[in-house]
């Protein structure tokens, strides 16, 4: 049997048919519908299989990745070589005490809603972002002066070799948009979040009024990646490309959103080479304009 059907048969074994996917246009699993095809996109359903996958792609020297739901990632036209590995199905959600845990691969909106319905304070202000739990740890997110880091306990990971580890907030160097794991590539697994007890109807007010802020500013009804570019010390990332004149610019089915000028969309069946393009003018234009040196919030993989 050549290798790659052997492979195939091996991921079948541990994830199920229905979780093996080959030559999978990654486009259908990033929130900005861009992506080139993965060899192997596999959605183990418990731990074990997790660690069995990472077992078996150390056993043949393969690529991995991992995404959560695939928010704040542009994969190249070329896709992605070897295993990538989704955590959708380990999506549990409930409370022990005033803490909340979750599954990694559950929404952190959901999570933010089980709060609420809980009435459990701490993670209103993750009420809009559509990223998975462990995508929400690795990235440190945030928004409207609340993160992560702020309502974090400890989190239960697995290394790339496979190991199980818990590490706690103070282990995980969590900044502005990072975290550890950016480094160590650990696997999150599962996140115990401490809330507080709180009133139902403020929690409720307060997850509205972000939710209109979030739905009056951003270009919420194209795809995209959210915010291309971390915030530079000092500046707003959109507020110079607004005055760079850059808004509505942008390169084949890409464009520098009219709504909100730090989101990049895919207006028009953009490529992963088209929105890199657009990214790229606007770090040149806004250093050129102003000095800035714009850096990435958004991950850029895979192949050309
Ligand atoms: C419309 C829009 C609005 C947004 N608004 C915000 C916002 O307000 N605040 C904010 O902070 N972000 C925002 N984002 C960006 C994005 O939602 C966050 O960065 C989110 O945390 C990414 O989660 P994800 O599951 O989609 O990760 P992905 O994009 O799939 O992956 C991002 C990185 O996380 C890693 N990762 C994913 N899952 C795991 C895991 N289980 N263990 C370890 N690493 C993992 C991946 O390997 C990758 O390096 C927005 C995005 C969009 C499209």
């Amino acid at each position: 049997m050549e290798r790659a059907e052997h492979l195939y048969q091996r991921l079948v074994q541990i994830c199920g048919e229905r979780n093996v996917l080959r030559d999978e246009p990654m486009k259908n699993h990033t929130l900005v519908r861009i992506g080139g095809k993965a060899d192997f996109l596999v959605w183990p359903e418990t731990y074990e299989q997790v660690i069995e996958v990472l077992r078996l792609k150390e056993e043949y020297g393969l690529p991995f990745t991992l995404l959560g739901n695939g928010s704040n990632v542009i994969i190249r036209d070329g896709g992605l070589r070897g295993i990538v590995m989704q955590l959708k199905h380990l999506n549990r959600i409930w409370r022990e005490g005033n803490n909340v845990i979750a599954q990694s691969g559950a929404d952190i909106k959901a999570v933010s809603r089980f709060a609420l319905e809980q009435h459990l304070t701490g993670l209103e202000f993750a009420c809009g972002i559509p990223g998975s739990v462990g995508g929400a740890i690795m990235m440190n997110a945030g928004a409207y002066g609340g993160e992560v880091k702020d309502v974090l306990d400890h989190v239960k990971v697995a290394t790339l070799a496979g190991e199980l580890k818990t590490l706690k907030k103070e282990e995980l160097e969590l900044g502005y948009r990072t975290s550890l794991i950016s480094r160590t590539h650990d696997i999150v697994l599962e996140v115990v979040f401490a809330l507080q007890p709180g009133d139902y109807k403020q929690i409720k007010e307060k997850m509205d009024d972000l939710t209109f802020q979030r739905e009056s500013k951003q270009p919420l009804e194209y795809p995209s990646v959210g915010s291309v570019f971390k915030r530079p010390p000092g500046y707003f990332a959109g507020k110079l490309i607004q005055d760079s004149g850059l808004q509505g610019k942008g390169f084949g089915g890409a464009e520098v959103s009219t709504k909100h000028a730090g989101f990049i969309i895919n207006k028009n069946n953009a490529t992963a080479a088209d929105y890199i393009a657009t990214i790229e003018m606007v770090r040149k234009t806004v250093k050129e304009k102003f000095g800035v040196d714009l850096e990435l919030e958004v991950k850029i993989i895979g192949e050309e």
